[in-house]
């Protein structure tokens, strides 16, 4: 992979594609940790006189299209704040200059053509600027416009300095394989998370799966889930996945009736009603002990709806569960991140990584297409 060290930056203008796919909640970015990691390669560009547009997406609006709701412009803001630089927002991509030292384009998934990785989309993209720097690590496992074909069609392009400490620290910590590997896999991206669980059943001894995901396991078993999150298209799948017996499920869940309510009740798996949803879960007395006798944790995804309070305590006794423990803990993504930010001193975590899914595909051994593309470029 070619390296920003080993690249002719000086003077030039650059199109860096990062991960400010950050949580925010009206207006406010409520975790910055993303936007930090972008700082250290702002500020090599910075001393080599470079001009910057930053690229990166936000949500997941409907592809193709302008949605205000996914818009970039709180992470603009709160961009301006941490490096006191303005930090113009540009619409489309034929309002792009370089007046500023440092700019950021809007949301890449409103571009026609970013989820298909387009190539005329990707040679735009490349065209922008005279080096295109790849530092979203969080973005890598997708092959997209920004994150995929751009580097292809760029004329210079190369691995950005975040993307270069996540990959060396990850190896690293991937020698030790001292078991008992327990890996810990929530949130709420059912289809593309499954995958991710069947591979971390290969490297891992359990996997413990939370938040909405579970749902599609507990439906495969049998049991009814109500309104709760699931995919119906994945139910096989988890069957096939249950037959490993790997798969750690809860015992018991909290559900309510809606996901603005306080009024929520706790209940064996095997008895949500068909107006109710599962919203969070009770850390088991087994998940507990596992998580206390793992030699290593790998952690992904929140088990709740931790964002309201009234569903953020299985989440909350996970985190404070992962910290307590001796093993070795390794935990990413957006979510993640911020849940460690709220509940546990982040230092309890022994390594935490910007990227979600690219973090456990890489630790699954998995090639990365944004990793793939970068190796050609030499
Ligand atoms: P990360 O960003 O850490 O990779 P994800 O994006 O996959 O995590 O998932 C995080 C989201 O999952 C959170 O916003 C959370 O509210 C949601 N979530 C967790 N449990 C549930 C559930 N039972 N039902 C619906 N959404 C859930
Ligand atoms: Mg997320």
């Amino acid at each position: 992979m070619r390296k920003l060290g080993d690249t002719d930056v000086f003077n030039k203008t650059i199109a860096l594609r990062v991960d400010l796919n950050v949580p925010v909640e009206d207006g406010e970015v409520l975790d910055d940790t993303r936007i930090l990691a972008i700082i250290p390669t702002l500020k090599y560009l910075e001393e080599k006189n470079a001009k910057v547009i930053l690229l990166s997406h936000f949500g997941r609006p409907a592809p193709g299209a302008v949605d205000s709701k996914f818009s970039l412009l709180p992470v603009a803001k709160k961009l301006e704040k941490v490096i006191n630089k303005q930090v113009p927002l540009f619409g489309s991509l034929d309002e792009v200059n370089f007046d500023k030292e440092i700019s950021l384009m809007e949301n890449t998934r409103f571009l026609s053509g970013e989820l298909e990785n387009d190539e005329d989309l990707s040679k735009q993209l490349a065209n922008i600027a005279d080096v295109y720097i790849f530092d979203a690590f969080g973005t890598s496992h997708r092959a997209h416009a920004s994150t995929y074909g751009a580097i292809q069609a760029s004329e210079s392009s190369c691995a950005g300095l975040l993307l270069e400490d996540e990959i060396s620290a990850l190896k690293e910590t991937m020698k030790s394989q001292e078991s008992p590997i327990l890996s810990i896999v929530g949130g709420s991206k059912v289809s593309s998370k499954l995958e991710v669980i069947k591979s971390l059943s290969r490297i891992s001894d359990e996997v413990l799966t939370g938040g909405g995901i579970t749902n599609t396991f507990l439906k495969a078993q049998g049991n009814n889930v109500g309104l709760s999150l699931c995919e119906d298209s994945m139910l096989s799948n988890a069957r096939e996945l249950l037959e490993s017996s790997k798969i750690l499920l809860p015992e018991e869940v909290i559900v309510s009736k809606s996901i603005d309510s306080d009024i929520k009740r706790i209940c064996k798996i095997t008895s949500v009603k068909d107006d109710e949803m599962i919203l969070d879960q009770i850390l088991s007395p087994t998940a507990i002990e596992k998580i206390a006798s793992a030699k290593k944790i790998i952690w992904n995804g929140p088990v709740g709806v931790f964002e309201q309070k009234a569903f953020s305590e299985g989440t909350k006794d996970l985190a404070n569960a992962i910290a307590a423990s001796s093993a070795f803990s390794l935990a990413g993504g957006g979510e993640t991140l911020l849940a460690i930010k709220m509940f546990i001193d982040k230092s309890k975590i022994s390594y935490c990584s910007t990227g979600g899914g690219a973090f456990l595909e890489f630790l699954e051994g998995k090639e990365l297409p944004s990793l793939s593309a970068l190796s050609f470029k030499f």
